[in-house]
């Protein structure tokens, strides 16, 4: 089955936003076995989008457009989906219907433009929209089963769920499949370390999927019994950076540890400036074991909040490993936490000196059995990066410090 999708909107080709939708679909796919052949944006553009879903109509077999729904004058796609498959654009009585109620359910005043989003091709088939006001569709054309829906993500996204996903074969069945998360070394050595699995697990599939700065690696085999042979193998050569042996990300593997040990933690941050915090409270459910994060960035805060010594700054710097130290040690006993992370550094791009170079970041978790710190140098980071590679840094110490416990 060839498949594409087309992304619409001049937004997406003036670099305003970018095409997360066509990822977002794509990876969905994915997991099912439908590789996407081509990804195609086009430009709010009646004649261009007239060619364009022409062309497709005919190349692909299945084909998802996305953008271009709504009740502006921008938003083209339903009439130059109707004229590239010969067919009228008609007011759908089904499509009013459904735009009214969802204004009544809203209690919002409709606008007459609004019935704009009711002219489709005729013929085609509605799909709801649970969110917003614009109904998608379908067409069966030339070729292809083409599925239109808004570009507002909140509204694609249940859309594509409940009424796209259903009706594709999962090309997964009768598959096998494991992911391990990794954390700490690069894509290419994992690669390297695992160079002899080809030969020695034929039948396994390898796909590697970097997200800054954890890894996942899947695993795939037609049986189960090469899948786990394959996996016990892994374990062994990858347990040093496998933080998870299923796909979950580091704060949520955090707050699983905690939760199992019962433990709470709570957060002292300067460089990171409240990003493990946030990266904390994204876990629904974190509550039960956050107590929460003092962004103590100025060294004013570090004293007069956090009791940070002054002597200790004046001596040490504020990016060192006894405010940082000291900061864990404060915030655990300020916020009653069983673990209390710190982090101080020089997120640059300023603000770097030959002693305490940009990038410079020392990290330190106090716990009850006494405090553990590290220093790291992450050369060539943009500032961005660095705040991220410290809270995850922090949030791995944390992690594996934890997991010691009984
Ligand atoms: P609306 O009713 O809001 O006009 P629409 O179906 O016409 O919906 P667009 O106008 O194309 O959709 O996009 C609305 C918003 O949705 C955009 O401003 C953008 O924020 C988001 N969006 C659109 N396309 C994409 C995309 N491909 N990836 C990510 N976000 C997108
Ligand atoms: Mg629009």
């Amino acid at each position: 089955m060839e498949i594409a999708i087309i992304s619409t909107g001049n937004e997406l080709l003036r670099g305003a936003i970018a095409d997360t939708n066509a990822a977002w679909i794509a990876s969905r796919l994915h997991e099912r076995g439908l590789q996407v052949s081509r990804i195609i944006v086009a430009p709010d553009d009646h004649d261009e989008l007239i060619s364009v879903f022409r062309q497709a109509y005919n190349s692909f077999d299945l084909l998802i457009v996305g953008g271009g729904l709504g009740p502006t004058i921008d938003d083209m796609t339903a009439r130059a989906a109707a004229a590239a498959a010969d067919l009228p654009l008609v007011r759908s009585d089904d499509a009013v219907r459904r735009i009214f109620a969802v204004f009544e359910r809203l209690g919002k005043h409709m606008n007459e433009i609004n019935l704009k989003q009711a002219d489709l091709p005729q013929g085609c088939e509605i799909i709801d929209n649970p969110v917003g006001t614009a109904p998608g569709f379908a067409l069966q054309t030339g070729r292809a089963h083409a599925f239109f829906l808004p570009g507002v993500p909140v509204e694609m996204k249940p859309m594509f769920e409940n009424c796209i996903l259903p009706t594709l074969e999962d090309r997964r069945s009768g598959q096998h499949t494991s992911t391990f998360k990794c954390y700490g070394m690069g894509e290419s050595d994992i690669q390297a370390a695992l160079a002899e699995f080809p030969a020695s697990h034929p039948g396994i599939e390898l796909a590697f999927r970097p997200s800054f700065p954890e890894i996942s690696i899947t695993f795939r085999a037609q049986n189960a019994a090469t899948l786990d042979a394959a996996l016990a193998h892994a374990r062994q050569i990858l347990k040093g950076t496998v933080f998870a042996w299923e796909d979950i990300d580091i704060p949520t593997a955090l707050g699983r540890a905690l939760l199992d040990k019962q433990f709470t933690m709570a957060v002292a941050e300067s460089c990171t400036g409240g990003l493990i915090g946030h990266e904390i409270t994204q876990v629904p459910g974190s509550s039960a074991y956050f107590k929460g994060a003092i962004v103590s960035y100025d060294n004013n805060v570090k004293i007069d909040l956090l009791g940070v010594d002054r002597q200790l700054i004046l001596d040490h710097g504020a990016v060192s490993a006894q405010v940082a130290t000291a900061m864990a040690k404060r915030a655990r006993t300020l916020l009653h936490s069983d673990i209390a992370l710190a982090t101080s550094g020089v997120a640059g791009p300023d603000g770097g000196t030959e002693e305490k170079p940009v990038g410079l970041v020392h990290i330190a978790v106090a716990h009850e059995g006494g405090i553990e710190h590290r220093e790291h140098l992450f050369k060539g980071y943009d500032r961005a990066r660095v705040k991220k590679a410290a809270a995850w840094i922090a949030m791995q110490m944390a992690l594996n410090i934890i997991s010691e416990k009984r």
